[in-house]
């Protein structure tokens, strides 16, 4: 705390992301990153790129990565806003769609930036609770509120809600906009993206850093109504006009025209995550099952705690949040079949060592 600080900087409580440790022989399941590379072509886009025009601004409103989207997902461009990370789209959604006379709300156990902007941009929010085996009931979002928020799937649950569900939230909630965080649904389930042309009032967010291996590069999406892109982008303009750099959207481009690869590398997690949720069955875990490239588990006997730092000291980094509710569980990002392999055994040999003392 310094004198110099202003008020709103003396009251934030700033999000903690997860370890991105410097020694590199760590296996690293604690952020959800693909543990596949980023399409060949997204490299050699990039590469292309790099020259002498990195000395002009980039297109302040990326058309071509909007367009690219656009034929995509078979929608307008207009429909679409791009910003720097889907962070950076969420802190701007919270800033131009949530922040109202009414509060929000999310769910108590979700992603842990949400009340992070609500401190930023001074808005009041509501928790509401999961269902106890953490599935999310729409219908208990039928409450007065100034904006609803909620991944799907969820984080760090891995749970799932239909788009059935979020049809019906969408035709009950008509007077505050909903936003669907689709962070993880490249990873089992379907986008909310083929509703906007229906519901005035949704928005859907996506990113690039997790199915599309791009985190490092820094691109998130927003989709719909052009009124509610049109709010995205004001504020956009108020902020930075050129929040994605030339390489970060010929990057993206690449990366939306290499279907192929974006399929089969989703495939690959998608299998893996059924391997490894038997085998920590197998282990004595429980868990719900995963719409997510993540776990998130409990061992019926031991600690989450304890697990998560002997783990450490097997050189396997996972999640362990100290949070109401949760505390016993562990969040464990798939990781390549491999990677999966040195998790496992250094949980078997964790979980022999307290069966000998
Ligand atoms: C990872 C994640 C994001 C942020 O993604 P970036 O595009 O890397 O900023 C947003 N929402 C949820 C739920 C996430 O897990």
């Amino acid at each position: 705390m310094s004198r110099y600080w202003s008020k709103v900087v003396q009251q934030l409580s700033p999000y903690v992301p997860g370890e991105q440790p410097k020694l590199d022989n760590l296996v690293k399941l604690n952020t959800n990153e693909n543990p596949y590379g980023p399409s060949p072509k997204v490299i050699e886009a990039i590469q292309t790129e790099l020259g002498d025009n990195l000395r002009l601004y980039p297109d302040p409103a990326s058309e071509q990565l909007r367009q690219t989207v656009a034929d995509y997902y078979g929608i307008q461009a207009e429909q679409i806003f791009v910003g720097n990370g889907s962070d950076e789209v969420l802190a701007h959604l919270f800033n131009a769609l949530l922040k109202h006379e009414q509060s929000i709300l999310f769910p108590d156990i979700s992603y842990s930036f949400y009340p992070v902007y609500c401190g930023l941009y001074g808005i009041d929010y509501k928790c509401v609770p999961l269902a106890d085996d953490f599935s999310l009931k729409v219908k208990d979002y039928l409450q007065p509120n100034g904006g609803i928020i909620f991944p799907n799937p969820n984080a760090p649950t891995g749970q799932l809600v239909s788009l059935v569900d979020i049809e019906w939230l969408l035709e009950n909630n008509t007077d505050s906009v909903v936003v669907i965080d689709e962070a993880y649904i490249d990873f089992g389930g379907e986008s909310a993206v083929k509703l906007i042309d229906r519901f005035p009032n949704l928005l859907v967010t996506q990113t690039l850093s997790k199915s599309r291996s791009l985190a490092g590069l820094r691109v998130g999406l927003a989709f719909g109504h052009v009124d509610l892109i049109e709010a995205l982008i004001r504020v956009k303009d108020s902020f930075n006009s050129y929040p994605m750099d030339s390489l970060a959207s010929v990057g993206a481009v690449a990366a939306f025209e290499d279907k192929k690869y974006f399929e089969s590398i989703c495939n690959k997690v998608i299998e893996s995550r059924q391997k490894l949720a038997d085998e920590l069955t197998q282990l004595g875990f429980e868990m719900s099952p995963s719409s997510a490239n993540f776990v998130f588990a409990r061992h019926a006997q031991r600690d989450a705690g304890e697990l998560a730092a002997a783990l450490r000291g097997h050189g396997v980094i996972v999640r362990h949040f100290k949070q109401d509710r949760i505390e016993q569980y562990l969040r464990i990002t798939v990781g390549t079949d491999q990677q999966n392999k040195v998790l496992l055994e250094a949980l078997k040999s964790i979980l022999a060592s307290y069966v000998s003392s």
